[in-house]
């Protein structure tokens, strides 16, 4: 931001300019000029800057800065774009090439592109690639198309609810930045559990889907149906 004061106010920020003032003020004492002529010599340049700069800032929003990735898919240069949801790469050829991407900036500036990962679904809407993205509430399928479709779709587990059966349990990310899971029923079904779910029916009840809770002390499998009470411990054998 003072980079972009600087620019829009060449005259003030200038020293030779500021010499130059001290000299016309000295003039004035000493009669050569009228202090109304300097003083309109220093007020109209600088109300015609002043509006200039305020155009600038205005604008700088707007602005594309150029940076030095290359476009995966034309290969020609990228800017960064602001949008609503802040900064984003964009390809210059824009409309010819839509290529957009979001992107991490460390300290030095250096701009990595937040790499998507490819899941092997289909969007529902328009038969594009779903790709995984991470959001408020952990990670999410969402159509590649984005922004022209919307489309998104939460990634279940593949396990089906203990509690309701019908409902496919889902990754959730709590508050405190820890991962649950929870029944995609929500919020007709609250199941919820920091368990970890496995793809096996109880052998006691009807139950479908057993927890398996993993600590030093090794894995125990429990029921998570009240009343059934089946228990198993589970050391060193690995469950997807
Ligand atoms: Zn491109
Ligand atoms: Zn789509
Ligand atoms: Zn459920
Ligand atoms: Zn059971």
């Amino acid at each position: 931001m003072c980079d972009v004061l600087v620019e829009s106010f060449p005259n003030i920020f200038n020293v030779e300019f500021t010499a130059q003032m001290e000299n016309e003020l000295d003039d004035v004492e000493e009669g050569s000029k009228t202090y109304e002529t300097t003083l309109k010599d220093f007020y109209t340049p600088f109300a015609e800057t002043l509006e200039k700069a305020k155009l600038t800032m205005r604008n700088i929003k707007r602005q594309e800065i150029p940076t030095d990735i290359v476009c995966e898919k034309c290969g020609g240069a990228t800017i960064i774009k602001w949008g609503k949801r802040g900064e984003f790469l964009a390809c210059t050829k824009y409309p010819d090439c839509k290529f957009t991407s979001e992107f991490t900036k460390d300290e030095e500036g250096k701009i990595t592109l937040i790499k998507m990962e490819a899941t092997g679904e289909k969007c529902d809407k328009c038969g594009s690639d779903m790709i995984v993205k991470t959001g408020r509430f952990g990670k999410f399928l969402a159509c590649s198309k984005y922004p022209e479709c919307k489309s998104t779709k939460t990634i279940t587990t593949g396990i089906n609810c203990p509690d309701c059966a019908t409902g496919m349990l889902v990754e959730r990310k709590a508050k405190t930045g820890r991962f649950f899971y929870g029944c995609n029923k929500y919020p007709e079904c609250k199941f919820a559990t920091w368990e970890t779910p496995l793809k096996e029916p109880c052998p006691k009840c009807q139950c479908v889907t057993l927890l398996a809770k993993v600590s030093k002390a090794g894995n125990k499998v429990r029921c998570p149906k009240e009343g059934c009470g089946f228990e198993r411990d589970d050391s060193g054998t690995e469950k997807a």
